[in-house]
Parts: structure tokens; C-alpha cells; sequence
């Protein structure tokens, strides 16, 4: 028989309030993880695979743990990690800009503790060239300032105004690295989307400055297309130099850096991004319903050290091509980007890419004929896109779509860690993307043995007979499966 009395219950008790406390601040915890972190850690499970030296994914919402301590903010970037997700700092300006660079370094600290990369992303600060004031607008004969509202109706200005905006931005990301050098940390991978800004030749941009009087006077030959844009990306390259890729070099030599949708190329842009049209009065080749532009080299001009091309489901693509099926559309689009920048970027010059599989920025009322990548083609095509030589993988998707992209990437990502050799010092031997619906093969080649994934998309279970680097090598029917081939 138990007595009633304090000194018999003063354990239970006391243990029942610790128990309270403890359930109480995970609660609070669990309040103060950002939701789109949270999915990911309920979500994905660990990687199977050990990781080795290959780098994390990321997904580019992934990255505010500001409302965290450094013990809950260490938990939970170790636990991305786990999932093989990684956590970027968004450098931010303005009244944010001594707080972000705070929580940056503190992070970075973090990241380096774990063994885990550094990395940031400058795009907020690098936005700003034309800043929706006057002194940065196009000026006609009559001296009438206007600006070009032909890019998401943002106030695109005069391209001979940027250069003044040159030192203001330049000193943004100047101070950011000079915080994390006096720091001590390391900023091992630096990011952008910088997009909407500064000098660009699509849209109504040729038409604005052939009216303007400083277009006219800077562009002698601005009647031709190809030498107008040629001026153009050459300006927009020097400005990522300059206040972008050399202030971060200069302090962390070894970094890697980039933009998004900068990439090495052969001269044509298979793509259009959401702000885009096809202009057909345009230097372009056609291809069934597609028309592709021509691009400027500008990768080498911008001081870049890794290529970021964009591979996104968007909507406009599924009408480009009617001969091929619904998965096919997608599929020979995307990789036909994809394997652009694998071919023409150095081997010293790591590709991170960004993906996205859900319809990307459908209209209002889309139409029911345009049918959504299927799940397993989208995943077919990360793995040809590893074969072909991209390294990194980046996404981007709206909120509630976080869920399935990052399954879907996790997935792939998790069962390629199995072939890190072949990915990491493998030589990619097709970049190919077949004109006719059949079957396509990519293959990475290792000493004298060959990586080869095949995906059909016509019905045909014999082997097929694909030349590789000289050697005819008869590849069976696996569906989802890598195949390893001896050269000898
Ligand atoms: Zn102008």
C-alpha cells in the first residue's frame, strides 16, 4: 500500500513535468521548422546509399532556419543531409542585409562543423541594374524616357545605364564575402537566379532600343540581330563578372559559382523561360512546331566556374513536337538541353542543373490535351542526364509540389551513389537525343568498362545495337535498370 505522501510522490511528479517540458519544446521546435523543411524530413526517408564525396541536392526554398537555435539549426541541416538534401543561406539586401549576413556566417559555421559545403545565394542582392528610376530608361528623339514592359512588366531600362549601377552592387556581395572571410568560413558553392535585369535582346528589347538615341549611338550596326545580341550578352556577362564572380573569387579562389541558365552551349537555346516567346521574325531553326534560338557564348565572358542549365517541364513544350507521344515531348526537349550543356561544357566545368517535373507555369485554364510527364520518364531522363554529365541536381517548384519533386529527384539521386565512380571520373560517351520515338541509350565510360541506361519509348524488347566509342555492344532490354558493358 502506497502512502499518499509528497516525499513518495515527489518522483513521478517531478519526472511527469520533465516529461512536459520535453513535449512542450518539441512541440515548439516542431512549430518553428519551416513547413517546407519539415515535408522533406517527414517525407524522405534516408539515403540507402553511402554518399561518399558526391554532392547534396538541393531544392531552392530550402534554407531559412533563422527562428532556430545552433543546436536545433545543427539537427536539422544534419538531417537534410541524411536525406542527401542540402541547405542554401539567401544572402539578403536592404534593412535584412546585416541580419542575413549574421545568420549566413552562423550557418556556415554549422555547415563546416558537419563537413558539409558552404553554400549561399546571392540573387537578391545582384538585382537592381535597372532599378525603375528614369535615369535607368531607354530616350527617344524627343527626349521622352521610357521603359521596355515586355518582360513580366517589370521597367526594363537602357542597357548604357548599367555601368553606374556597377559599384552599388559590386559593393553588396563585396561586403557578404568579406564577412564570411573575417569569419573564418569558407563559401565553397555560390548560386544565383538572376534574371530579369540588366541587358537582354529578346522580347521587345531590340525594338526599344533601335527607337533610343543612346541604343543608336553605342550600336552602330544595330540593325543587325546577331551583333545586337552579341553587345548585349557580352554587357550582361561583364556585369556578372564583375560584381558577381570576382569580388567571391577573389576571397575564396577554389569557388564554385554560377547563374541560372548559364551554361556552355553550341549556339542554339532549346528553351524558352516563362517570360519568353518564340519571335519568328528572328534568326531561329525550326524543328516540327519548335523554334530555337540562337545564343550567344557568353559562359567563358562571366568568370563563372560551374554551368547551371534548366531543364523544366514547361508548358508551352507539349505542342512543339505532335509526331511523339505525350512522354516524348518532354522527354526529347529536356534532354535535348540537357545534353547541350553536357557536350560543350569543359570537363573541368561542373554542371549543376535545375529541374522541375510538374507542368512548369501552366496558364490559367490549361488545356486538358497537355498531358503531365509521366513520373518514370521524368526519372529516366535524370538518369540520362547523370550519364551525360551532370553532376549537380537543383530544383525548383512551388510550394505544395516540394513533396513529389524531391521524391522523385531523392530517388533517382539515392540508387546513382551506387555508381559514384562512373559519375564522379567516367567519360560520357552520347550526347545523341534520337529525332525518331524509339529508344534511347546513354552510357559513361570507366577504364575499359561501360555505364549504359536504355529507355524505350516505343515497345521493342529486343537488345538494340548502339555504337560506343567504336565498340558495337548489344544492349538488352532492362527497363529502370544501368547495365555495365566490357569495351575488350
Ligand atoms: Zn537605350
Amino acid at each position: 500500500m502506497i502512502e499518499y505522501t509528497w516525499e513518495n510522490l515527489r518522483r513521478p511528479f517531478l519526472l511527469l513535468m520533465i516529461c512536459m517540458f520535453c513535449l512542450k519544446a518539441n512541440e515548439s521546435f516542431a512549430q518553428k521548422i519551416p513547413a517546407n523543411i519539415k515535408v522533406l524530413l517527414d517525407e524522405l526517408p534516408p539515403l540507402h546509399f553511402d554518399r561518399g564525396d558526391r554532392e547534396l541536392l538541393y531544392q531552392y526554398s530550402v534554407g531559412d532556419l533563422s527562428g532556430l537555435s545552433d543546436e536545433d539549426s545543427r539537427n536539422i541541416i544534419r538531417e537534410l543531409a541524411r536525406r542527401g538534401v542540402g541547405t542554401i543561406s539567401f544572402w539578403r539586401k536592404g534593412d535584412k542585409m546585416e541580419s542575413s549576413m549574421e545568420e549566413g556566417v552562423r550557418i556556415a559555421r554549422i555547415q563546416q562543423a558537419l563537413g558539409l559545403k558552404v553554400v549561399v545565394d546571392a540573387s537578391d542582392l545582384l538585382y537592381g541594374f535597372y532599378d525603375g528610376s528614369p535615369a535607368s530608361f531607354h530616350v527617344d528623339h524627343k527626349g521622352i524616357l521610357y521603359a521596355d514592359s515586355s518582360f513580366d512588366g517589370q521597367k526594363m531600362g537602357c542597357p548604357f545605364t548599367v555601368h553606374k549601377r556597377i559599384p552599388v552592387i559590386r559593393s553588396r556581395i563585396a561586403a557578404f564575402v568579406e564577412a564570411y572571410k573575417a569569419a573564418g568560413v569558407n563559401i565553397d558553392m555560390a548560386t544565383a537566379d538572376w534574371e530579369i535585369d540588366g541587358p537582354i535582346e529578346w522580347n521587345d528589347a531590340w525594338a526599344n532600343a533601335k527607337n533610343c538615341v543612346r541604343c543608336r549611338k553605342n550600336l552602330p550596326d544595330i540593325n543587325n540581330f546577331k551583333s545586337f545580341q552579341a553587345v548585349l550578352r557580352s554587357m550582361r556577362s561583364k556585369l556578372l563578372r564583375e560584381v558577381y564572380a570576382n569580388p567571391v573569387k577573389e576571397k575564396f579562389p577554389e569557388v564554385l559559382i554560377t547563374n541560372y541558365a548559364v551554361y556552355p552551349n553550341d549556339g542554339w537555346r532549346y528553351w524558352y523561360d516563362y517570360f519568353e516567346y518564340p519571335q519568328p521574325e528572328l534568326p531561329h531553326i525550326k524543328d516540327q512546331q519548335a523554334l530555337y534560338r540562337p545564343w550567344y557564348q557568353e559562359f567563358t565572358e562571366t568568370g563563372l566556374t560551374m554551368a547551371m542549365p534548366v531543364m523544366y517541364t514547361w508548358y508551352p513544350t507539349y505542342d512543339w513536337y505532335p509526331a511523339y507521344s505525350p512522354d516524348y515531348r518532354w522527354f526529347y526537349n529536356m534532354l535535348k538541353v540537357g545534353s547541350n550543356a553536357a557536350e560543350h561544357t569543359p570537363s573541368g566545368i561542373p554542371i549543376a542543373s535545375f529541374v522541375h517535373w510538374h507542368t512548369t507555369v501552366p496558364p490559367e485554364n490549361p488545356d486538358k490535351r497537355v498531358q503531365q510527364m509521366s513520373r518514370g520518364a521524368y526519372q529516366e531522363l535524370l538518369w540520362h542526364l547523370l550519364l551525360r554529365g551532370h553532376d549537380l541536381l537543383f530544383s525548383w517548384c512551388l510550394k505544395e509540389e516540394i513533396r513529389e519533386e524531391m521524391q522523385l529527384l531523392q530517388e533517382v539521386y539515392d540508387q546513382s551513389l551506387r555508381y559514384n565512380e562512373w559519375l564522379k571520373n567516367g567519360q560520357p560517351l552520347i550526347f545523341d537525343v534520337p529525332k525518331e520515338e524509339s529508344s534511347v541509350v546513354s552510357a559513361i565510360r570507366l577504364n575499359n568498362k561501360v555505364l549504359v541506361r536504355r529507355t524505350d519509348f516505343k515497345i521493342n524488347k529486343k537488345p538494340i545495337v548502339v555504337n560506343v566509342d567504336g565498340v558495337y555492344l548489344k544492349i538488352p532490354y532492362k527497363p529502370g535498370e544501368c547495365q555495365v558493358f566490357s569495351l575488350e
